[in-house]
Parts: structure tokens; sequence; C-alpha cells
């Protein structure tokens, strides 16, 4: 049994990056950025109005009512490229360019115009500076704005489509084999017959898969026969960058996922975590192929998904932050680990009426429950022994959402 933290060392030292794509802006939500993304001109490009109103000279309207002549107008996309000279105004809109001369921009509500529109009567006084943003105030061209390795969420699509990013460099999608194991399983559209279940695995690991921008293969439910399973385990490491099966890797007598991968000659990096649930998690690689043998119960494939598989397949692309993100958290309730393994425990967070992060622990049946589980926002880590109290500081890791 060996420290998850030395298991989760294994799986980064084992993965090797995938290479990279150039794909449409339209179509890079989720994936991982393969490079840096650099400004192309300042932000704003020109001093811009923040305000529809009128472009003055602060010191002009310093008292007020003041009258002055509109000299121009500068619209969005249509600017007024004159010198304004002292006791002039132009009209201005949101997003035009401020013209040279001027140095405030007063809202509209705040004026009122005159004589058949050629005189604008200003009637409160505006501080210079105010309702421009200059030019490279926001961003100063050159500047690195996004880095590689960040997970590009839908606001840095603004960045990459203002910085001319039409096609942007991510990291290759992993191609992932999904594969539950076990004689008791029948597909989602079947009814279960005596000693049946349905299968539910392949359909969590794909969709946590999908959520790492793998492209998923799930392949068709093995039963527990060694020879069915290196039949069809050799054939997806050959068109996979990662085989993940479920089931059949703890120590009952048709435990046979481990036997299979061994008699294909795979090389095993570990055969049991120091971790509740998910202790009897494979890692190794056959061929080119890394291989995750996750145990069958539902909750430990969530959690050992989300530890190892997820960390490896972020790696592959590159990610700056392979690993679930850390925080902590007051716990809401006395919860207790495992004796002998550290345990990652699923909890709910939410926040007090103080505004401190509390972790809730599930109330659930164990790592069959995956009823329960599917409300976890979070794991709470506990070290092995460990004993909390409600009110004490504890480690969780949020799932993803
Ligand atoms: P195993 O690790 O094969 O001993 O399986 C542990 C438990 O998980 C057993 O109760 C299995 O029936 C259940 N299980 C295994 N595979 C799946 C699956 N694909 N979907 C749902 N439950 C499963
Ligand atoms: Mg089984």
């Amino acid at each position: 049994m060996i420290p998850i933290s030395e298991a989760i060392q294994i799986v980064l030292q084992q993965t090797t990056s995938l290479g990279t794509e150039s794909v449409p802006l339209s179509e890079v939500l989720g994936r991982i950025l393969a490079e840096d993304v650099i400004a192309d001109s300042d932000l704003p490009p020109f001093d811009r109005a923040q305000m529809d109103g009128y472009a003055v000279r602060a010191a002009d309207v310093a008292r007020v009512p003041a009258q002055l002549p509109i000299v121009g107008e500068s619209s969005a996309g249509a600017g007024w490229h004159q010198e304004m000279k002292a006791g002039e105004a132009v009209r201005i809109m949101t997003g035009a360019p401020v013209p040279a001369g001027a140095d405030a921009v007063q809202q509209v509500e705040l004026t009122r115009e005159g004589n058949g529109s050629a005189t604008v009567e200003i009637l409160e006084p505006v501080k210079e500076g105010r309702s421009i943003v200059r030019r490279g105030d926001e961003i100063k061209s050159g500047a690195t704005v996004l880095r590689a390795g960040e997970d590009i969420n839908a606001a840095m699509i603004a960045t990459l489509a203002s910085f001319g990013y039409a096609q942007v460099k991510v990291a290759a999608r992993p191609r992932v084999a999904v594969m539950a194991t076990g004689t008791e399983l029948v597909d989602v559209d079947q009814k279960p017959g005596r000693d049946q279940i349905r299968d539910s695995n392949n359909y969590t690991i794909a969709a946590y898969a999908s959520q790492c921008n793998a492209i998923v293969n799930r392949l068709p439910l093995t039963g527990d026969n060694t020879e069915e399973l290196k039949r069809e385990i050799s054939e997806a490491a050959r068109t996979s960058d990662m085989v993940i099966t479920s089931g059949g890797v703890s120590m009952g007598i048709y435990d046979f996922t481990k036997a299979a991968l061994k008699e294909l000659g795979a090389e095993i990096f570990f055969e049991r975590v120091a971790l509740r649930p998910g202790k009897p998690t494979v890692f190794g690689r056959l061929g080119k192929a890394l291989v995750f043998g996750l145990p069958g119960n539902p909750v430990s494939v969530a959690v050992t998904f989300n530890l190892f598989a997820r960390t490896a397949l972020r790696a592959m692309q590159g990610a700056t932050h392979p690993e679930l993100e850390q925080d902590t958290a007051v716990l809401a309730r006395d919860l207790k680990g495992s004796n002998d393994r550290e345990s990652y425990l699923p909890a709910v967070l939410r926040t007090d009426e103080k505004g401190t992060l509390l972790a809730e622990p599930l109330k659930w049946g164990g790592s069959s429950d995956f009823v329960a589980f599917a409300r976890a926002t979070a794991l709470i880590n506990l070290a092995a022994g460990e004993k909390k109290t409600a009110g004490e500081v504890v480690s969780i890791m949020r799932l993803p959402a």
C-alpha cells in the first residue's frame, strides 16, 4: 500500500504530453491552452468614452451652467478626428474615441442641447478624466494576458477574440477507452435479471473523462473472465492514450483485471493505495497506453478517477494545475477517518451566516452509495486514524462541477 501523495507523484511521472492542435475559437471552451496569449494592441486601442454625453474640457465647465458650441460628433466606429478647442464640445457616444483637446466626458443626463442642436448646456461640472478610459489603461500591447496550461473558461473567450485568436493552440484531446467489468452487469437499457445490476461506472467515467476533454470510447461490458478481459484491454490499449477499467481489482476469486494486465505484460506502477474509498486502485502501462484499474464500487470510482485519472488526463494536456483544487473549510459535524488509510469523504460545502465555509459530511451508506454521492461538492481529507470534531478546520478538495 502506498500513500496517496506518492501515487499521485507516480501518475505525474508516468504521464507524457500529448501534443497540441490548432482549434477554431468557437470550439475551445474547456480546452487547455497550449500557447501564451499576447495582446496585439493596446486596450482600449484609443482614448475611449465610457458614457454617452459630451466631450469637453473640464476647465470650461467649472462654472455651470456653461453653454458650449457643438463642433462635431464622435460615435463608436466613426470618430471625430480634429482638435477640439477651448470652449467647444463634441457630442460623443459610449465606445467612441475621445477627440484630442477634450479631457472629460459629461454624461448626457447632466446636459441639455439647444439652438437646434448647435449648442449644449452643461448643467454640472465634471472632473478631468471623467468617463474616459485612456489608451492602454487596461492592457498594453505585447502583454501576456493568458498563459499556456490554463483552462479556457467562458470569460477568457473575450480575451482570445479581442486579440485576434481566430485559431487557438490547445492541447490535443486524450483518447480514453472505458471498460466496466463484472459478470453481474447489464447495460442501462436492460432490465436486470436475477443477481444482476445495471452498469453505471461506464457512464460515470465517460462523463468525468469528457470533462477532461477526452474523446471517450465506451467499450461493451466485459464479464469476469481473464481471456475476455485480456482481449478487450489489449485492443483498447492499442488505440487509446488511456484505458480505464472498473471492477475486478479487489481480493475476490473472480477479480481478474490485475491478472489480465499482468498476463498481457503491462508494467504495474502501483496496485494498492492507502485510500478510503479506493484502496485496490491499479495504475500501469500497456504499450503506449496508461491503464487505470479502478475499483467497482461507484463512489470509489468517482474518488479514484478524480484523484488519479483526472490528474493524468490533465497533465497529459499540460495543465498548470492538474490536480483537484485544495482548500480548507470548517467541519460542520464530527468526522472520523479510516484507521489505516487516508480518507476522502464526500461533503457538501456551504457558507454560514458569518461567511465561514463549512464542509458538511454527507450521510452516506459507504462506497456503493452513488445516490448520496451525487450531492457531494467536495471531499474531506483525513489522515489515517484522524478524528475531527465540529468546528475544526479540515482540508478539502473541490470536486469538478
Ligand atoms: P468489484 O470491485 O468488481 O468487486 O465490485 C465492487 C462492487 O461494485 C460490487 O458490488 C459490484 O457489483 C459493483 N460494481 C462493479 N462494477 C460496477 C459498475 N460498472 N456499475 C455499478 N456497479 C458496479
Ligand atoms: Mg466484480
